[in-house]
């Protein structure tokens, strides 16, 4: 932690910020300057995570210098983190595709969905039993009955299954459903939820909120993972901000950012990103160039029917042609398909 003091500091405000950073145990190192003071501060800096420094006298900026997520942080770890996903795994070099509908709508649909994603090279089946709708008045999804329809179709098609868990109250029973539980954009900051999936050994898809920083995301993943449940998957599905021409704003640098930043698998969410079905391939393949573990999209066998985000819903030929588009970009970033023989890395 570095303290940049005020502009005139006083002996005595310089003495007072030293004797309260060394009495809590850290040693300081004081650099002069005509104005003002730097104060390097040496030791355990999370004794200092709960001072509030700014406001000491003469106190005028705080900088870290460690992060303040530890588990979730790239120095932390020697390897990238894989998490297991039916028989394949994410973070690895393999590139896995999650696709299905935005809501389970009914059990032909789902089935008919998981073939056709399957056979189209998809690894996972997504798709929300409880679904957060900006409207009360829309539908709110099938809730327990969506998941025992999920469950079916899983054994059916042997493929795992990515859905969300909304509440604290209903952990248990998505947990008792779904192989990866996913947090949506909308709870990413909901402690009581993070920690309790933290509790699970199950994985986590933790959506990236749509005011958070990155900054934000990590430390929401840390939540988790201080638990003891290090399986957290994180996907970027754009922010809000002033353009309206897309439904969000795709950040692609934090695909980069947070693979430098941390050794969690990182996913792409192009569908709500862009909300539109045309936008879904090419930001997928700028997600895989950008160096994303894997993706998440929406694909529903009739979009125009489907009862959420339908516009931003892949049918199944749009689908199988983002799949044909995308194996030269997986192959570009020296990756493989999760379906298919790996590629040799020269
Ligand atoms: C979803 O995946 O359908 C969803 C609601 O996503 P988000 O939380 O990113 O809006
Ligand atoms: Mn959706």
């Amino acid at each position: 932690m570095i303290i940049v003091t005020k502009k005139g500091v006083t002996p005595d405000q310089l003495d007072h910020i030293r004797d309260r950073i060394e009495s809590l145990g850290l040693r300081t190192h004081m650099s002069q300057g005509e104005h003002r003071t730097i104060i390097g501060c040496v030791g355990d800096e999370s004794l200092l995570q709960h001072i509030p420094l700014l406001s000491i006298p003469g106190v005028e900026a705080v900088h870290e210098v460690l992060k303040p997520y530890k588990l979730a942080s790239q120095d932390f770890a020697a390897e990238p983190t894989e998490v297991a996903l039916g028989d394949t795994c994410l973070g690895g070099r393999d590139v896995v595709v999650i696709a299905g509908p935005c809501s389970v709508e009914a059990p032909e649909m789902l089935m008919a969905t998981a073939e056709h994603v399957r056979s189209a090279g998809a690894r996972a089946l997504r798709g929300g039993a409880f679904k957060p709708r900006s409207s009360p008045y829309s539908f709110q999804g099938m809730g327990e009955e969506g998941l025992k329809v999920l469950a079916d179709v899983r054994s059916q098609s042997g493929l795992p299954v990515v859905t969300e868990v909304m509440d604290t109250r209903q952990v248990d029973l998505v947990a008792s459903y779904a192989d990866v539980l996913q947090i949506g954009a909308r709870n990413m900051q909901n402690y009581s939820l993070l920690t309790e999936v933290g509790r699970l050994r199950r994985p986590v898809l933790l959506k990236r909120g749509m005011s958070a920083t990155i900054k934000d995301l990590l430390l929401a993943a840390e939540y988790v993972m201080s638990q003891g449940n290090s399986k957290v998957i994180l996907c970027e599905r754009g922010i809000r901000t002033f353009t309206t021409a897309t439904r969000n704003t795709f950040d692609l640098a934090a695909i980069p950012v947070l693979k430098r930043e941390t050794h969690l698998p990182v996913v792409a969410d192009p569908s709500h990103a862009g909300g539109r079905r045309h936008l879904v391939a090419p930001l997928s393949y700028a997600a895989i160039a950008a160096g994303a573990d894997g993706l998440l999209i929406e694909v529903h066998p009739e979009p125009e029917m489907a009862t959420s985000d339908g516009d931003q819903s892949l049918d199944f030929p749009e689908f199988e042609a983002l799949m044909n588009g995308l194996r030269p970009f997986v192959a570009a970033a020296g990756r493989a398909l999760a379906s298919e023989p790996a590629v040799a890395i020269p």
